[in-house]
């Protein structure tokens, strides 16, 4: 993300409800940090695929992660990939079914990806990720074996080109609808976490870690 403003690309304007589309690298960058799952598109030589992926952003960077058997992974390497990442905020109800809709924030991000091939930059990628995932896991955890950091792919992609796009607020509907006797509003959607589950098998005597039992997005 070149500037704070960042002039969207060709590919990267939003057209319909233009006015929603936003550019600062801030925006993205504020999306990216609360999302937690990325929809990542490839261009493959059979075809089009998108598969859902955790992702780690560290400045200007986007990092995916993942076994050498899959095909993002292995074949997105040198070559374009489109991240695409939803945060819903809520159910949009009109008072015709036309108008009903989603709060949302979303981002679009496409960009030539590249294998982190240095194992010192990938083991520290790889805690990136984890991060985004879990902040305060990494020093809650060991460190990585080199072999887990040898057996991981991972690819680092810029976020130059990347838009934003929100919705907010009440819905919008015809003018004569709003005298109907129609319940309208909106229905507020978020992630929250629940309670721990310990797995069976931990050892005796572990609290749960603040990092945890803390966790918000
Ligand atoms: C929440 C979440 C997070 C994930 N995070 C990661 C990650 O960080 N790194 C990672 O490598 N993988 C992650 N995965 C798994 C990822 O979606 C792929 O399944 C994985 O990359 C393996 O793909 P593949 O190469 O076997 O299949 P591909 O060759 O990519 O796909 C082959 C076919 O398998 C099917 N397929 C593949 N994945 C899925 C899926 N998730 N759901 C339904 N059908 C599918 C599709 O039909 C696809 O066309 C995550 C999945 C989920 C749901």
């Amino acid at each position: 993300m070149a500037g704070k403003d960042n002039a969207p690309s060709e590919r990267t304007t939003v057209r319909r409800m233009a006015v929603r589309g936003e550019y600062e690298k801030s925006t993205v960058a504020e999306i990216l940090d609360e999302g937690l799952i990325a929809h990542v598109g490839l261009s493959t030589s059979s075809g089009p695929i998108v598969v859902p992926m955790l992702y780690g952003r560290e400045g200007d960077i986007l990092y995916l992660h993942g076994s050498p058997a899959s095909r993002i992974l292995r074949e997105g390497g040198n070559a374009e990939l489109c991240v695409t990442v939803t945060l819903l905020d809520g159910i949009v109800v009109a008072r015709s079914l036309m108008h009903h809709s989603m709060n949302y924030r979303s981002v679009v991000v496409i960009g030539e990806a590249h294998s982190v091939d240095d194992l010192d930059e990938r083991a520290r990628s790889l805690d990136v990720i984890s991060e985004h995932v879990i902040p305060g896991r990494v020093a809650g955890t060991r460190p990585h074996h080199e072999r887990e950091v040898k057996s991981t792919l991972v690819l680092s992609m810029s976020i130059n080109e990347a838009s934003a796009k929100i919705r907010t607020g009440p819905p919008i509907d015809d003018e004569e609808d709003y005298e109907l006797d129609t319940w309208a509003g909106v229905l507020p959607l978020s992630v929250s976490a629940g309670t721990p589950i310990a797995d069976p098998r931990l050892a005796e005597g572990i609290g749960i870690p603040e990092h945890i039992s803390q966790w918000s997005r």
